[in-house]
């Protein structure tokens, strides 16, 4: 997968926002205890997401895109985390709802396939069997339906010889097939929401593309949604209806696919575009780092927590930029205190040119 950002096709609306949306996340805040302090890993996030669409969150290490994910299935540690908002599955409170209820969700309505499937496949036990077992437990299947299931899925996803690989353990697959594995164990429940942490990261660009194809044929044909988080823009162009841009545990852009990379409105977008290999620019050329490093979550900056690294902040008159957090980016905006028409002309004169 090229991490050049290709023209994307014409993307459908957002889905609508507010109450309806299949998954609602309205102003979560998720903080870690720790000895020095409460970590503030997201904090105030808002976004819907509706059947049948992918939402991509881009960001850098840190930006609260994962502890998001984790949350919404239940997985923190409710000894060390504090969850605040609300996160509403076809109107179900999830932060309240207790364990076993969450238990019954993943796997069945809701699956997580993870960058490395080493940590979601038990090296004990074979491919099939890891399959097989959700199905048994979540659909009250038969061993004999559950294993017939269990081939559909691995030819499904397009691991060949499904009877005799299913019977193999997960180190006699290659990186590719147990990755493909692991997006069978997912899916094997039919769930409506599918949350893909990096699940291509790790895999050469050619197995790269294959899973993005194997993910949007699935959700062609069983309306599933994604969230798909990612660092890299250009996979995100290939897989994503919309995009979330998130620093430092907050939303900074959202839009459509279309909307974000052709004309992205805030500074730490510009920064993400331009740090990204072309396939034109020359070789030698060197890429453009955004300046700095993510803040500390314990002790973020004041005012826009993107500020000490921003190159922009001049152009905000009062220093509003140290003093005044922008306001969270609703659809089609972006966090940032400047000016829609400085946006416009800043990307179009200073950014842009670097980009082609
Ligand atoms: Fe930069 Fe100021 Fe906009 Fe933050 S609010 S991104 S510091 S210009």
């Amino acid at each position: 997968m090229s991490t050049v950002i290709e023209e994307p096709g014409e993307p459908a609306a957002p889905g609508p926002a507010g109450a309806g949306a299949f998954l609602s996340v309205r102003d979560l805040h998720v903080g870690f205890s720790t000895e020095d302090g409460v970590v503030r890993a997201v904090d105030g996030l808002s976004f819907d997401l509706d059947r049948g669409r992918t939402l991509g969150i881009v960001g850098e290490s840190g930006s609260g895109k994962s502890v998001t994910s984790l949350t919404i299935l239940g997985l923190h540690n409710p000894m060390f985390t504090e969850v605040e908002g609300e996160i509403l599955l076809e109107g179900q409170e999830l932060t309240t709802a207790r364990e076993a209820e969450l238990e019954r969700l993943r796997g069945n309505k809701v699956a997580m396939i993870f960058q490395d499937p080493l940590t979601a496949l038990s090296p004990y036990s074979t491919v099939g069997r890891q399959i097989a077992e959700p199905y048994v437990r979540h659909r009250g299947a038969s061993k004999k339906a559950a294993w017939a299931r269990t081939l559909e899925m691995l030819d499904k996803v397009g691991i060949p010889n499904p009877r005799e690989r299913a019977k193999d353990y997960p180190h006699q697959f290659s990186g590719g097939m147990r990755q493909r594995a692991m997006i069978a164990m997912a899916l094997v429940c039919d769930p409506d929401l599918l949350i893909a942490d990096e699940p291509t990261t790790a895999l050469d660009v050619t197995v790269q593309a294959q899973i993005l194809d194997l993910l949007k044929d699935l959700q062609r044909e069983s309306g599933t949604a994604i969230i798909f988080i990612t660092h890299d823009l250009g996979v995100i162009a290939d897989i994503a209806d919309d995009i979330m841009v998130m620093y430092a545990g907050g939303a900074v852009e959202r839009g459509t696919t279309r909307q974000v990379l052709r004309s992205p409105q805030h500074p730490y977008t510009w920064g993400l575009l331009n740090s990204m290999p072309r396939l034109h620019s020359d070789l030698g050329s060197p890429l453009a780092p955004i300046p700095g490093a993510p803040p500390s979550l314990l002790n973020p900056p004041s005012g826009c927590r993107f500020h000490p690294r921003c190159t922009f902040q001049n152009r905000v008159g009062g220093g509003r930029c140290v003093t005044e957090r922008p306001l969270p980016a609703p659809d089609r905006a972006a966090a940032c205190h400047l000016t829609a028409e400085q946006k416009r002309t800043i990307f179009a004169n200073e950014i842009k040119p670097r980009l082609t």
